[in-house]
């Protein structure tokens, strides 16, 4: 008899509720995600994407439920989970005073990098940001800083990028940048963004969150652009 190898989803979500002010934001959320792979969330304005992925982040706790990355349980082992998750978040989180260099550099003490210097430099030239490296943040436009948000999400290497719409403010080559990043198949990805055809071109899974609740999950391969969008539609009663 052939024996069946299990391996455990990287990003494990079992019954997760989070409220606010009593009314919930996720509701019973269940969800796995496997090793190298890329799930894609869709979703109208205040269906819970942010909230989820603030969670998964350890930015705030939710309400009920479980949650573990990398085997990691997100209540007992947060320090774990952040090492070895990459975030973009609406927020871009980088010091407005400080240049792009030294912001990275900053975030690559943090995470305890041997050769600071070089990993700045390696991520900057990633999101094509080497001829501004030494310019203050705040000198920057919106597109430029989520540039160097990327870039300090994938500083230490993560094995899981958690994104939330990381393609706002980019211009189209900024955006094509991100995608070959994306897909590379070196991460695990839970990713949020409001385009449809973008989110599909990356995705293995698609996932439509509604109201706090998952109302459709289904491999990206099953759908195209229109029947994705239909079901968006169907699902939610708005238009993508
Ligand atoms: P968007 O597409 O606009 O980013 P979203 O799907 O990310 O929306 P969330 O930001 O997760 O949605 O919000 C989900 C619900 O939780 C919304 O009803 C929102 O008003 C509510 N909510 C989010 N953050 C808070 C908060 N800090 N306090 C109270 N309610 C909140």
């Amino acid at each position: 008899m052939t024996e069946t190898q299990t391996t455990e989803p990287v990003i494990q979500i079992n019954q997760l509720t989070k409220s606010y002010n009593h009314r919930p934001a996720l509701n019973n959320v269940n969800l796995q995600v496997q090793k190298g792979e890329t799930v894609v969330i869709f979703g109208p304005n205040g269906a819970g994407k942010t909230t989820l992925l603030k969670i998964l982040s350890t930015a705030i706790k939710p309400t009920s439920g479980r949650v573990s990355i990398n085997g990691f349980d997100l209540k007992k082992d947060a320090d774990e989970i952040r090492r070895c998750i990459g975030v973009v978040s609406h927020h871009s989180s980088l010091y407005g005073s400080l240049t792009a260099c030294e912001n990275l550099e900053f975030y690559a003490l943090l995470y305890d990098i041997v050769n600071i210097r070089q990993r700045a430099r390696e991520v900057a030239a990633t999101v094509g940001m080497t001829s501004c490296l030494h310019d203050r943040i705040d000198t920057f436009s919106r597109g430029m800083q989520q540039r160097i948000a990327i870039a300090r999400s994938i500083l230490h290497n993560p094995s899981v990028l958690l994104m939330d719409e990381p393609e706002t403010g980019l211009d189209q080559q900024a955006v094509s940048m991100l995608w070959s990043l994306l897909e590379k198949g070196e991460y695990t990805i839970l990713l949020t963004t409001h385009s449809l055809e973008r989110g599909l071109e990356l995705a293995d899974r698609v996932i439509i969150l509604n109201k706090g609740k998952i109302s459709l999950e289904e491999p990206a391969g099953d759908m195209d652009l229109k029947s994705c969008r239909q079901a968006y539609f169907d699902l939610t009663g708005r238009r993508s």
